[in-house]
């Protein structure tokens, strides 16, 4: 499994678990970043998707020419 953190590109993660008052351990269905200590609940969902997926640039792309567009129109006035 590829994980990679977002946040600080850690690739390992560890799920949560939880030490009662009487001491038992109880294993979450949470998981953390062993980079950052983030916490989450699915890792795959999570993971940073690998960079050779241009769509995001794509989307980005669009929204920053419409943004332009946008400023045009108004200094236009
Ligand atoms: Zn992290």
């Amino acid at each position: 499994m590829s994980f990679r953190c977002p946040t600080c590109d850690a690739t390992r993660y560890a799920s949560v678990t939880v030490t009662r008052p009487n001491g038992t351990v109880y294993r979450s269905s949470l998981f953390t970043c062993e980079g950052c200590s983030a916490v989450f609940t699915d890792p795959a969902r999570y993971s940073r998707p690998p960079p050779s997926g241009s769509q995001e640039s794509l989307e980005r792309r669009g929204w920053e020419s419409r943004r332009t567009l946008e400023a045009r129109s108004r200094s236009g006035r």
